[in-house]
């Protein structure tokens, strides 16, 4: 085989699995499904890889903005760290990243934090394990409007540039911990299932006595286990 056919069909291969990528992606940011059909269908090609990252991208802005609208904070998290990611690898990974990419972190960290602001005052961030600076900030408490103003995330020096942390539920009194499931904790229980961390989020603990956020007693009362409470007897 001459060389410029092996070349070809290396080509090929490549283009096939980084097209399939951004339609797969795009599938999850709702592009029209026709546009997606026609893109699959066209010739293999470089454009036509190009063409599906656009599509990936242009539709990712629409849902942003229209989750921006319906203040649906928790599909913008999610739509803006995962769009950062593929653009990130897609960029070869550069640490640290370019200001582009981490403008689309730090959206979803905000929106995240927007997210938990409607049922709290404070965040706890969730770390990674990566480096110094995200195990520093690991279970560390602060006030969300703080965050909104001076973001943190993604931590500055840390060598996988867009780093792991996220930011979850917290509680400002430890005494009164309980665990609650994440769709019960945020009240935007239609998109629950897209909070930061997705479904494997670490349990979301409910909060008390914030002033300003939702009475956590009322809202997250659910079946508590009670030693003292002998439960329903079957008669
Ligand atoms: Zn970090
Ligand atoms: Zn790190």
């Amino acid at each position: 085989m001459f060389d410029g056919e092996r070349r070809r069909e290396a080509d090929e291969r490549r283009w096939a699995a980084e097209r399939r990528h951004w339609l797969r992606l795009s599938r999850t940011v709702k592009a029209p499904a026709d546009r997606r059909q026609r893109l699959e269908r066209a010739s293999l090609s470089a454009a036509s890889v190009q063409a599906a990252r656009n599509l990936y991208t242009t539709s990712a802005d629409r849902e942003v903005r229209a989750a921006r609208r319906a203040k649906q904070w928790s599909v913008i998290a999610t739509v803006r760290r995962e769009q950062a990611a593929a653009l990130f690898k897609d960029a070869g990974s550069p640490v640290p990243p370019p200001d582009d990419l981490l403008a689309l972190h730090r959206e979803a960290a905000s929106a995240a934090l927007r997210a938990i602001a409607t049922v709290a005052r404070q965040a706890e961030l969730v770390g990674g394990t990566c480096c110094a600076a995200c195990r520093a900030d690991d279970g560390k408490t602060y006030r969300i409007a703080d965050e909104l103003r001076v973001p943190r995330l993604p931590h500055a020096g840390c060598p996988r540039g867009l780093c792991g942390c996220d930011w979850f539920v917290a509680t400002e009194t430890p005494r009164r911990r309980r665990r609650t499931a994440p769709s019960e904790a945020i009240a935007e229980s239609a998109t629950a299932s897209t909070l930061p961390g997705g479904g494997d989020a670490p349990a979301v603990l409910a909060v008390d006595g914030v002033p300003g956020a939702i009475d956590a007693a009322d809202v997250f009362a659910g079946p508590i286990d009670d030693p003292a409470d002998p439960g329903p007897v079957a008669t």
